[in-house]
């Protein structure tokens, strides 16, 4: 499913800081990673970013002073979401980001921030969980500047957005002032040129030995791209030091899911823990959920059947929990499981099965289903439309199974029947 999608489906602000922009954005499914393992990462590539260690809890903070030793500190709380310098945390603790010269107020600093929530624009509205916080050799900031390299739909491959005008918001920027942004569509055999590179330094309106140290840096950010397959990097800011440095203070990378085959390191380091856990659990079983907020649990095969039953279920003022797509080369073993995750989730109060069998067949998705009613003891009512391949066979299963099923011979039916079962 691409993000796009996604995003239309929950509604709710992506980790993508650039999807109110006026270019069209990434749209495929991928990998967002920390900052903290985007910067590694950045590194291990020879892009400039600042040393730093993780701090888990508030005690470590004696050891972490003993074995990093540096005149300022920054201390930056890791969740997916960027705005973090703007934002507070759930026990009123302001920002995200914190520098500071005094080593005896690092201790403090982590408590207020490690296990409290951190709410910002681009964060649900009760915030993320801060389980880890970056303690980090500040840098010496003299400007800020943007540069990033996205995927675009429109043009059929990546461009280049970069604007002097760095460290704030760049929707911002888009709105107010766009002449400070600017954006080129790279060819993808060429690369970004020296040629493309200075051009792009000079706008960011780095100057005299720094000119060739951004434009090498562009080039780096490049290569890296490519290396790890991203869809997007984000750097805002890339800095200019008081000592003539360029550094990357600020990475969002997103990593195309296509590419985990041949990516495992990288995707190993997927913080699955600020996930829904019920779209943890379907991505083990290869399927395609997504949670919503309503009380009737779908399982259909196809996304866009999958979407069309969330719109007759709301057409007909009902609310669909989920979208679950077990897509065509399904197995009973897959149907089980998406029946296990549909259970486990206590806002669902009835299920409807949708399946138009093209590929699949449907005595699998009723074996499946025979199965998860019978060891998961699935007491809500269930709904069952199943049409196309080998729909007969299915139909008797689940018939002679002694389950008690309301069949459904169309969408519409379905849904009615999976919206007043829910008064009963
Ligand atoms: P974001 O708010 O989530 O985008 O987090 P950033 O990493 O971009 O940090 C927000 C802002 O904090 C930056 O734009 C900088 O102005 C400031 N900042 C971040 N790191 C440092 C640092 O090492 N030193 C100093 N002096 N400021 C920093
Ligand atoms: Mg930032």
């Amino acid at each position: 499913m691409s993000l796009l999608m996604k995003h239309l489906l929950k509604n709710k602000n992506s980790t993508t800081s650039l999807q109110s922009l006026p270019f069209k954005t990434v749209q495929f499914r991928c990998l967002n990673l920390l900052e903290c393992h985007s910067k590694d990462l950045l590194h291990k590539h020879g892009v400039a970013v600042q040393k730093f260690r993780i701090v888990e809890r508030p005690d470590e903070t004696n050891n972490l002073l003993k074995s990093f030793n540096v005149q300022e500190y920054v201390l930056k709380a890791q969740v997916l979401a960027g705005g973090r310098g703007l934002g507070h945390f759930s026990n009123g603790f302001q920002g995200g980001v914190h520098v500071t010269n005094d080593r005896s107020k690092i201790h403090d600093l982590l408590k207020n921030m490690l296990g409290h929530k951190l709410i910002t624009k681009q964060t649900p509205k009760d915030g993320i969980l801060v389980n880890k916080v970056m303690v980090a050799e500040s840098v010496d900031i003299k400007r800020e500047t943007y540069f990033c390299i996205l995927m675009d739909r429109n043009q059929n491959g990546p461009v280049l957005i970069a604007s002097p005008a760095g460290g704030m918001d760049i929707e911002d920027v888009a709105i107010n002032s766009p002449e400070l942004i600017k954006k080129i569509p790279i060819d993808i055999h060429e690369g970004i040129t020296d040629c493309t590179a200075l051009d792009v330094a000079k706008f960011l309106k780095f100057e005299g030995q720094l000119l060739n140290q951004a434009a090498n840096e562009i080039k780096r950010l490049w290569t890296f791209f490519l290396a790890v397959d991203a869809v997007q990097i984000e750097i805002n800011p890339l800095v200019e030091t008081s000592s003539n440095q360029i550094v990357c203070v600020d990475a969002k990378i997103q990593f195309d899911d296509n590419s985990e085959f041949r990516h495992k390191d990288i995707f190993e380091l997927d913080e699955t823990s600020e996930s829904d856990p019920r779209e943890v659990l379907a991505h083990k079983h290869n399927l395609n959920y997504i949670g919503m907020d309503g009380n009737i649990g779908c399982l259909v095969n196809g996304a866009g059947l999958a979407m069309a039953t969330m719109d007759i279920i709301k057409l007909h003022g009902g609310d669909p929990a989920n979208f679950l797509d077990v897509g065509g080369n399904v197995n009973e073993n897959q149907v089980y499981e998406a029946f296990n995750l549909l259970t486990l989730d206590s806002s669902v109060k009835a299920i409807l099965v949708n399946v138009f069998g093209g590929i699949v067949n449907c005595a699998t998705i009723a074996q499946g289903l025979i199965n998860a009613s019978k060891k998961l003891n699935m007491t809500v009512p269930l709904v069952v439309r199943l049409e196309g391949t080998n729909v007969a066979a299915g139909k008797k299963l689940l018939e002679n199974s002694g389950l008690l099923i309301q069949f459904a011979s169309n969408l519409d039916e379905a849904a009615e029947k999976a919206i007043s079962s829910l008064n009963k």
